[in-house]
């Protein structure tokens, strides 16, 4: 059994059904012992209250669970309400981050970065939540430059971040890089890299393109020579997706952050490769 610090990310189901299914997917990666379980926000048009009706779901079942918060677009008066909201749902947790504007979307809100809601939730409630950001070892796609976006990450940090999560990431060492930056600025939050399985190749490069990880040329052109072969693509990401959870176990990350997309299977698969859990 490995101290390896276990995450888990869904997203709200949208459906009766969808709800149904993710009780059932956490169910089975609740045997992997997770510290806690995080819930998605604003993608795909999902509100806060369907993340925090998964959020409260999760800590029904007796696990730790933290709802993503993003600040574009709000007022200072709607963060209060919504902290509020949080602390009577008993939540400890909280993913705080910009967020991505909508497509037509005027405005901007009262806090323009995520290091402004990080200070704003510290500055009303003091130590109350565990603050988890976002980390982008291959550089945020919208940042100047990486040297500017390292400074956006320390600023979130010193702003009380407690904890970082990576965008997913194949390049082992554009994750190590960063981490040594990031120490260099004198800065010792932890940095979870966030880990996405393999398992729909056409997905993922789409996904990744718009999220700008960067994936590297032999995995691109071998998920594109299965075609439809779904099972070449699973055995394959899932030795890619171990060797790199190895690498970084080697490299003593302090835990791994699964991006589920609402599935077991793949997540378990790594897991039992890695011996963890079990
Ligand atoms: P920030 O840290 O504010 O950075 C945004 C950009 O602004 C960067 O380019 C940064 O370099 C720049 N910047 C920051 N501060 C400054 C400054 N002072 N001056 C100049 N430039 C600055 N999106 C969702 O919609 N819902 C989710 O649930 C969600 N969950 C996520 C979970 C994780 C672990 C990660 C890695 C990402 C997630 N995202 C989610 C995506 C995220 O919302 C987008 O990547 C968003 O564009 C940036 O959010 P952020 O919190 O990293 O922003």
């Amino acid at each position: 059994m490995s101290t390896l610090a276990l995450s888990f990310e869904f997203f709200p189901p949208k459906t009766p059904e969808g709800v149904d299914k993710l009780a059932a997917v956490r169910r089975e990666l609740y045997a992997l012992k997770p510290e806690f379980c995080s819930v998605t926000y604003g993608a795909g048009g999902t509100t806060q209250g369907g993340t925090l009706q998964a959020v409260q779901a999760i800590l029904a079942d007796g696990v730790d669970a933290a709802p993503h918060f993003s600040c574009i677009g709000a007022t200072q008066a709607s963060v209060r309400e919504q902290l509020q909201a949080f602390i009577a749902a008993g939540i400890k947790r909280i993913v705080a981050l910009r967020g991505d504007l909508p497509s037509g979307y005027g405005g901007l809100g009262e806090f323009r970065y995520a290091s402004d809601l990080v200070a704003f939730i510290r500055a009303e409630t003091g130590s109350r939540f565990h603050i988890e950001v976002a980390a982008y070892p291959e550089m945020h796609p919208q940042a100047a430059s990486p040297q500017a976006d390292l400074q956006a990450f320390a600023a979130k940090a010193r702003a009380g971040a407690d904890t970082a999560i990576t965008q997913y990431f194949f390049n082992f060492d554009a994750y190590a890089r960063f981490v040594d930056d990031v120490r260099k600025l004198g800065i010792d939050t932890p940095i979870v890299p966030g880990i996405m399985p393999i398992t729909n190749s056409t997905q993922l490069l789409r996904f990744s393109d718009a999220c700008g990880a960067e994936v590297p040329r032999w995995i691109r052109l071998r998920l594109q020579s299965f075609g439809d072969d779904r099972a070449s693509i699973q055995a394959f990401g899932l030795d890619v997706i171990t060797d790199l959870c190895e690498r970084l176990r080697a490299a003593g990350v302090p835990g791994l952050h699964f991006y589920t997309m609402n599935q077991a299977a793949a997540t378990q698969a790594i897991c039992a490769r890695l011996g963890l859990g079990s």
